[in-house]
């Protein structure tokens, strides 16, 4: 029983190490690329990306966010993962309201490991998007999670404050 447990232990490393490399990094022209609405919302490209994001996200180690080019693909969708395994999927994210109130706190990037950098951003916004059942939402977040969402559109956007 011992022995099982440790192979597949071992597979899904091997399989987690595989989809951390389907990560890009800086300097990769994908990265600087602006991001296109997603029209099929529940289209089998579509579902394929929101798919392999999930998992490469949830492959990482300490990774709360990613955007869809950050894997090569140029559609604005975007994914979080507040808790380890908790990952909500955003498409088309368009934020439509941020507070006057910044904050300062250190961010970091998948697509720049070991870089870290003090960025402001409003502390609270309204972002509205498309869930992975294709189903519309508006969502309020404030601190950490108003930070992810922010730090992700902006890669959408073909932007990175860590740059
Ligand atoms: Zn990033």
């Amino acid at each position: 029983m011992m022995k099982k447990v440790t192979t597949k232990a071992r597979k899904n490393r091997i399989c987690d190490r595989a989809l951390l490399k389907k990560i890009r990094a800086y300097p990769d022209p994908v990265l600087r690329s602006t991001c296109k609405k997603v029209k099929d919302v529940l289209g089998e490209e579509t579902m394929a990306i929101v798919d392999l994001m999930t998992k490469v996200l949830t492959a990482t180690k300490n990774g709360v966010g990613i955007a869809a080019n950050q894997l090569g693909f140029t559609k604005r969708i975007i994914a979080l993962r507040p808790a380890r395994h908790n990952v909500i999927v955003m498409i088309n994210p368009k934020i439509t309201w941020k507070s006057k109130e910044t904050y300062g706190q250190f961010e970091s990037c998948l697509s720049y490991p070991g870089r870290r950098g003090k960025v402001d951003r409003p502390m609270a916004i309204v972002v509205e998007y498309i869930d992975r059942e294709g189903v519309k939402n508006v969502m309020e977040g404030t601190f950490w999670i108003a930070r992810i969402i922010q730090h992700e559109v902006d890669h959408l956007n073909g932007k990175c404050k860590l740059q």
